[in-house]
C-alpha cells in the first residue's frame, strides 16, 4: 500500500473530499479506487496513479486459528509484523507495530535485538489495521473490536504518527473503534506519558516495568538509565491524577531474574495503596537469553501480590499478542 501522496492530492480538494476518501478506504474497505464511486472520475484517476491500495503481506495462522500473524512488506522493502487475536464472543484484537525495529534494546525482546530502522508513517500504522479489517470482512463481516500498540517499536518515540493513527482508528467514518478499546504500551518514555495526560482521548496506557528496582531494570531495559523507576512512577501518578484512568504495569516473568520473593516484596512496596495501578504478569516467550518462570512460581508470585493488596491480572491474550508480535518473525527474516 502507498498512501503517502494522498494528503498532498487532497490538499487541492474541498475538505469534505478527505472524509469521503478516508471513509472509502477505512470503512467501506475498498481495495480498488474504482469502487469509490462517490469520488469524481477525475479525482479517482489522479489518486490511482500514486496511491496503491494493495497490501503486500504473508499470513501465518496458529494451529487453533485464533492467532493470525501478518508479515507486511512496506514500500521500501522493510517488513513489520501485525497480529490478529480472535477471542471468545465477537471480540478481536489487532496488535500493531509503531516502528521498524526498536531503539530501546530491551535484552529479552526480539525486536530490541534487531536494532532500529525507522518510524512508521501514519498510513503504515493504519495499513496493519486495514489488513485485518479486510481479512475479517472476507471471513463473513466480522469487525475488529480492540487495538493494542504492542507490536514492534516504542510508540512514544513515534508519538505524533501513533496519535494521528489512533484518531483515524477512532473516527466514526473510519474504523470507529472506541478510544477505551485502544491501548498503548510504552517502555516508559516520560515525555510521552506527560503528553498523553493532556490528550482529549481516553486511550488506555500500559507501562512495561518488568523489574521492581533500578539495578535490575537497568540490566534488562537500558532505557532505565535515562528514566529511573522513581521518575517513571512519578509521571504515571501525575497522569492518573490528571485523568483518573487506570494504568496497567506490565511485568514479564523471567525465570530466576525478576520472579523472586524479594522482587514481589519490592513490587508491593512500590504499588501498595495505588488503587488505579494494575500489575499484569506476562508469560515470557523465550527468544534466546532468558527463560520463562515456572507456572508454580508465577502462581506464587501472583498470590503474594494479591495477598498484599495489589491488583493483578494475568491476561493470556497479552502474552499471546506479544508471542506473536515481538518481532520474532521480522527479525528472523532479516537474519536470513
Ligand atoms: N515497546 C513497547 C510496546 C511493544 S512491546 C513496550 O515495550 O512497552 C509490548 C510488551 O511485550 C512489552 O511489555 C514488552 O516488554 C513485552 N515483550 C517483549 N518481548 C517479549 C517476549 N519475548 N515475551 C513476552 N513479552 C515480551
Ligand atoms: Fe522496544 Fe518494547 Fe521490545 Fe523494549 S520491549 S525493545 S521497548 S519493542
Amino acid at each position: 500500500m502507498n498512501l503517502e501522496n494522498l494528503d498532498n492530492l487532497l490538499k487541492e480538494e474541498k475538505p469534505f473530499r478527505r472524509q469521503q476518501v478516508m471513509r472509502a478506504i477505512f470503512r467501506e474497505l475498498i481495495t480498488n479506487w474504482d469502487e469509490a464511486t462517490n469520488l469524481s472520475l477525475q479525482l479517482r484517476e489522479k489518486i490511482k496513479d500514486t496511491c496503491s491500495l494493495d497490501i503486500n503481506s504473508r499470513i501465518f495462522e496458529s494451529k487453533d486459528k485464533n492467532t493470525i500473524k501478518a508479515l507486511i512488506t512496506l514500500q521500501d522493502g522493510k517488513q513489520i509484523e501485525t497480529v490478529l487475536m480472535l477471542h471468545t464472543g465477537n471480540r478481536s484484537t489487532v496488535c500493531v507495530s509503531s516502528q521498524v525495529g526498536c531503539p530501546i534494546g530491551c535484552l529479552f525482546c526480539a525486536t530490541g535485538k534487531m536494532g532500529f530502522f525507522r518510524d512508521l508513517t501514519v498510513y503504515e500504522i493504519l495499513e496493519q489495521v486495514l489488513f485485518f479489517a479486510r481479512y475479517l470482512k472476507s471471513k463473513g463481516d466480522k469487525q475488529i473490536t480492540n487495538i493494542v500498540f504492542m507490536g514492534m517499536g516504542e510508540p512514544f518515540l513515534n508519538y505524533d504518527n501513533v496519535l494521528s493513527a489512533v484518531r483515524i482508528i477512532n473516527n466514526g467514518h473510519c474504523f470507529n473503534i472506541g478510544s477505551r478499546k485502544i491501548s498503548i504500551s510504552t517502555s516508559g518514555i516520560i515525555e510521552g506519558i506527560e503528553k498523553m495526560a493532556n490528550e482529549d482521548m481516553q486511550v488506555n496506557l500500559s507501562i512495561s516495568l518488568h523489574a521492581p528496582n533500578n539495578a535490575l531494570r537497568e540490566a534488562i531495559m537500558p532505557i532505565n538509565s535515562k528514566y529511573s523507576i522513581e521518575k517513571l512512577i512519578g509521571a504515571v501518578d501525575a497522569y492518573i491524577d490528571k485523568t483518573s484512568r487506570k494504568v496497567m504495569y506490565e511485568y514479564v516473568m523471567l525465570k530466576g531474574v525478576n520472579d523472586t520473593l524479594e522482587c514481589a516484596e519490592e513490587l508491593v512496596r512500590l504499588f501498595r495503596k495505588k488503587s488505579l495501578c494494575m500489575i499484569n504478569l506476562i508469560i515470557y516467550n523465550p527468544t534466546g537469553d532468558f527463560e520463562p518462570s515456572d507456572d508454580e512460581t508465577v502462581k506464587g508470585f501472583k498470590n503474594f501480590l494479591e495477598t498484599h493488596g495489589l491488583f493483578v491480572t494475568q491476561r493470556y491474550e497479552f502474552g499471546q499478542a506479544i508471542n506473536a508480535a515481538c518481532g520474532q518473525l521480522a527479525s528472523s527474516r532479516i537474519k536470513k
